[in-house]
């Protein structure tokens, strides 16, 4: 495969379903309150809603459950999701050879708990407090529909070409990211857009195979 070169400068991560082995980090939150997000996830993939209204939803099912809560309490909860299989034998390794970034649709407290030592570059929603207790507005630094863009931003803030940039996604979120990339990696896919947009597939829910791919 001639777009494969030893010569990559910069590894870009999604983080649900890729580094975190849970579908979202927001449905991880969702699972814990008993509440689900189906409409609104609906009238976000018909456009009613932008991701800010999205966010504001979510944050509106949790606090139903629990008036009280706080952006710290939620960090606990998200501390407690999983790592995917093969994160600590390949992500230490990948640190040292290149430059490394997540942008995920997902929460950045999770993205900076899991990632933080690994990750020169973190893009990821948020959400804040307010009077010390959470607001219901998030921050949005990751529109699930401009991840390409995002993408785009990080390679000319660093100074690096597209062609010397692997993505690695699970969705078809990621298309946009993967198709820009000079190596599109679908790893572990939930849907066939992101397989069309790949360069490559990787089935297995390991890390390691990454090893592979990359020659390392
Ligand atoms: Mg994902």
């Amino acid at each position: 495969m001639d777009k494969m070169s030893s010569d990559w400068k910069i590894i870009v991560f999604d983080m649900d379903g890729v580094l975190i082995d849970a579908k979202s980090s927001w449905a991880w939150i969702h699972d814990r309150f008993g509440v689900d997000n189906e409409d609104s996830l609906k009238a976000y993939e018909r456009g009613d809603i932008d991701d800010g209204e999205f966010i504001r939803r979510d944050i509106e099912l949790w606090k139903s459950a629990e008036p009280n809560i706080s952006r710290q309490d939620i960090i606990d909860i998200l501390k407690t999701a999983p790592v995917m299989k093969g994160f600590h034998k390949v992500i230490p390794s990948l640190k040292e050879n290149y430059n490394t970034a997540i942008i995920s649709g997902g929460l950045k407290p999770l993205a900076e708990h899991v990632g933080g030592e690994y990750f020169d570059r973190i893009f990821a929603n948020d959400i804040k407090d307010h009077e010390g207790r959470l607001s219901s507005r998030g921050i949005v630094d990751v529109p699930l529909k401009n991840k390409g863009d995002i993408l785009e931003k990080l390679l000319s803030e660093e100074g690096i070409k597209k062609e010397r940039c692997v993505a690695i996604g699970n969705s078809h979120i990621d298309a946009p990211m993967l198709e820009r990339a000079g190596l599109g990696i679908a790893f572990n896919p939930d849907d066939e857009k992101v397989k069309r947009s790949a360069d490559w597939v990787i089935e297995e829910k390991d890390l390691s195979a990454l090893f592979d791919v990359l020659d390392m």
